[in-house]
C-alpha cells in the first residue's frame, strides 16, 4: 500500500475511529511520566516525548488471572470433591499506538520463549495475535538509546504493523504488515506520496544522531569465560540496590510468578511479573538460594540478555537498546558500560 499522510488535526479522529473496533492504547502524560492508557476520546496522546514505560502490559499484563477454580463437594457423598476450572484468555483486538520501534521489537524476544514448537503460552499467544503496533520513528533518540548496538535503529520496523514518521504538521503513515495496512483504510488519512522524501530525511537524520555501535558479537563467549570471576561481578554490581526497577521497566524481561488466591473452596490463579534482581526470585523452599548475593543476580541479568539468550536463540540479544534501565536506575547503573567492561575484561588463565 502506498504511504499516506496523517495531518495533526486528524490524529484524534483517526484514534477515535480505531477505538471503535479496538482497545486503543496511546502514550499519555501523567505527571512527569508518559504511560500507555486506553484512548477514550478525552485522552490526550503524547507523541513528542518517548514513553517512560514500554507497552509491555498490553500483551503481558503486570498481573493477570489465568483461570478461576472451584472445589465442589457432592452432598450425597461428602468425601467426593470435584474441581471445576475455567481458563481465562483475553482476545480483545488491541492497537498500541505511538510506541517506539524498540518497544514493539521487544515482543520478538517474548515470542521465541512463549511460542515455540515445544510449548505455547496460550494466554500470551491470544493477546499477541490480537495486538497490532503503530510505532513512531524516534526522530530525536535519547542519549541513553543504543538500539543500533543490538541490530535495531530509530526507524526500525521489526515488530511494527504501521510506522509513523513525524513531519511538519503531521506524520507519514507506512504499512509494514497486511494487518497494519488494513488499519490505514481510513478517510482521515490522505495520499502521502509527496511527503516521502521528507520522511526519508527525518529517518536519516535520526540514524545519524545515534552514537557508534559497540560490537557485541563476542559477548556470549566472554560472559561464559567470566562466569566464575567473582571479583569482576562484585565490582560491576557494587552500586546495585537490587530494587528491580530495571527489570520491570524492560520491554524484553519476561519472567513471572504464579500464585493462587483462595477464598474458601474457590479461587483465582494469577500470573504476575517477577524480578530476577530480587533475593526471593531464586530462594528455594529448603532455604537454599543459588543466587544469594546481588553479584550473582546481576551476573544472571547481564548473562541472560547478552549471553545465554543469544546462545539459545540464533544470536538474537534479549535487549532492544531502549536505555530505560539506565534512566530508571536510582544509582545510575549503565548496562552499556557493563557490557563494554565484559568485552574488555582480561580473562585469567584457567578460567572458563
Ligand atoms: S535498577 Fe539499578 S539498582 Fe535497581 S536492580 Fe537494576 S541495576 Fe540494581
Ligand atoms: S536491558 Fe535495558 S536497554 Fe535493554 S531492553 Fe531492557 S531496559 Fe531496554
Amino acid at each position: 500500500m502506498a504511504a499516506k499522510f496523517l495531518a495533526k488535526d486528524k490524529l484524534i479522529s483517526w484514534l477515535a475511529e480505531l477505538s471503535e473496533s479496538n482497545r486503543t492504547l496511546v502514550p499519555h502524560r501523567e505527571g512527569q511520566a508518559v504511560v500507555f492508557r486506553e484512548f477514550d476520546g478525552d485522552t490526550v496522546p503524547e507523541l513528542e516525548r518517548r514513553p517512560t514505560v514500554p507497552p509491555k502490559g498490553a500483551v503481558f499484563p503486570q498481573c493477570e488471572p489465568l483461570m478461576t477454580f472451584k472445589y465442589e463437594k457432592n452432598p450425597e457423598d461428602p468425601g467426593k470433591v470435584s474441581l471445576n476450572v475455567k481458563e481465562r484468555k483475553d482476545e480483545t483486538p488491541t492497537v498500541v499506538f505511538g510506541a517506539r520501534g524498540c518497544d514493539a521489537a521487544g515482543f520478538n524476544c517474548f515470542d521465541r520463549v512463549y511460542v515455540t514448537d515445544k510449548v505455547t503460552d496460550q494466554n500470551y499467544l491470544a493477546r499477541r495475535k490480537n495486538t497490532l503496533f503503530v510505532t513512531e520513528v524516534c526522530a530525536k533518540p535519547a542519549t541513553t538509546c543504543f538500539c543500533n548496538w543490538v541490530g535495531g535503529g530509530p526507524a526500525d520496523t521489526a515488530g511494527a504493523d504501521v510506522q509513523l514518521t513525524p513531519l511538519v504538521n503531521g506524520w507519514l503513515v507506512e504499512g509494514v504488515t497486511e494487518r497494519g495496512e488494513a488499519l490505514m483504510d481510513s478517510l482521515y488519512l490522505t495520499d502521502g506520496a509527496d511527503r516521502e522524501t521528507e520522511a526519508q530525511e527525518v529517518k536519516k537524520a535520526a540514524e545519524a544522531l545515534m552514537g557508534e555501535a559497540c560490537d557485541l558479537s563476542g559477548a556470549p563467549e566472554k560472559l561464559l569465560a567470566l562466569f566464575d570471576d567473582k571479583d569482576f561481578w562484585e565490582a560491576v554490581s557494587d552500586k546495585c540496590l537490587s530494587c528491580g526497577a530495571c527489570t520491570y521497566i524492560c520491554p524484553t524481561c519476561y519472567c513471572f510468578n504464579v500464585t493462587d488466591e483462595n477464598c474458601g473452596l474457590q479461587g483465582v490463579r494469577l500470573r504476575t511479573w517477577d524480578n530476577c534482581m530480587s533475593y526471593q526470585f531464586t530462594a528455594e523452599a529448603s532455604g537454599h538460594n543459588p543466587r544469594p548475593a546481588k553479584a550473582n543476580r546481576f551476573k544472571n541479568r547481564i548473562g541472560h540478555k547478552f549471553g545465554y539468550y543469544p546462545s539459545l536463540h540464533g544470536g538474537n540479544i534479549a535487549c532492544v537498546g531502549c536505555g530505560r534501565c539506565i534512566k530508571s536506575c536510582p544509582v545510575s547503573m549503565d548496562v552499556r558500560e557493563v557490557v563494554r567492561n565484559v568485552i574488555a575484561a582480561p580473562v585469567a588463565q584457567g578460567d572458563k
